[in-house]
């Protein structure tokens, strides 16, 4: 029989879907439905494990799962709290889910730098995080645990400040609080336990890995096609992001050429704009699908 690859994923919430949407775009035919604990992928051997995301890095590490996928700032924390150093390691980053554990406190505390938390109170669901930030920094501060809600702590009186994730900050703001120091950046890591893999799995996740590096690459990567004139082309290429060697066509009877390049980072509109104003005419901007080097 051959052995399933296990990967330990976020059943619902933030992380969930574009975990699912990672593991589609690299090919993995699943149908996620109800309740189920697990899901087999179709046309390769693995499995998905369906979890919280606070149980995957203690699965990973106790070989109920042989991967996972999880935001950074679970894992340190889980990593934190754990009575025995747990085994689960960051294998790969995801570049996705990207946000930051900050303190923030409520306008009316006063409080706007972490120098002033000294005898002050504050709410978090990561305690472990904080309690090493405070240890870290000499500050002597009562860590107030709650299991989520944590932006309401100020304005119900348990709290003069707050440790919690931020994306947008909406969130803060609609509370009437204001972050003021970033103790953790985050994005989504895959994870795996020291242990050796047999062959077999050791092989599938090799592959695993060189899709997710193809569709991280790819969605960052830009095909571009343009009409130039000939004696704006090393000023052009300037300007294209990540890219070396242009392809250059010469287009017949006339003094222009056509450009096309694979840019390796985003194309904003204001460096059309800035394209346009060295002469550059019929620009294209193409995704790609797939990439492999
Ligand atoms: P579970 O039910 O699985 O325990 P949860 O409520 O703990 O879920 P979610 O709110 O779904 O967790 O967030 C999962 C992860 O998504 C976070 O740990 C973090 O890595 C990431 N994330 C990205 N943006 C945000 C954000 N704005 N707020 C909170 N988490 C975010
Ligand atoms: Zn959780």
């Amino acid at each position: 029989m051959t052995e399933r690859l296990r990967i330990a994923l976020q059943k619902k919430g933030r992380l969930a879907d574009d975990s699912f949407a990672l593991l589609k775009k690299c090919g993995l035919r699943f149908a996620i439905r109800g309740g189920g604990l697990l899901a087999r992928v179709k046309n390769m051997p693995i499995d998905l494990l369906l979890v919280r995301d606070d149980d995957i890095p203690s699965f990973v590490a106790n070989d109920a799962s042989d991967i996972g996928i999880v935001g950074e700032n679970v894992l340190v924390e889980e990593q934190l709290v754990a009575k025995d150093k747990l085994d689960a390691e960051i294998t790969m980053r995801l570049g996705f889910s990207r946000c930051k554990l900050c303190l923030a406190a409520s306008d009316v505390s006063g409080i706007t730098a972490s120098s002033q938390l000294e005898g002050t109170r504050i709410a978090t669901t990561y305690p472990g995080v904080l309690g090493k930030f405070l240890k870290d920094q000499g500050i002597k501060a009562k860590s107030v645990e709650m299991k989520g809600a944590v932006e309401l702590a100020p304005s119900i009186g348990i709290a003069e400040s707050i440790c919690d994730l931020v994306s947008s900050g909406a969130t803060l703001e609609a509370n009437g609080l204001t972050a003021f120091e970033t103790i953790l950046e985050s994005e989504a890591v895959l994870i795996q336990s020291g242990r050796t893999l047999s062959p077999e799995k050791q092989a599938l996740l090799a592959k695993l890995m060189r899709r997710i590096d193809g569709v991280i690459k790819s969605s960052e990567t830009k095909y571009i096609m343009l009409n130039a004139p000939k004696d704006k082309v090393a000023a052009i290429t300037e300007l294209l992001p990540g890219s070396d060697a242009p392809t250059i066509i010469p287009l017949a009877g006339s003094d222009l050429v056509a450009l096309q390049a694979v840019c390796t980072e985003n194309i904003f509109w204001e460096t059309l704009e800035d394209l346009k104003a060295l002469g550059a005419r019929a620009i294209l901007v193409l995704p790609i699908e797939k990439m492999m080097s």
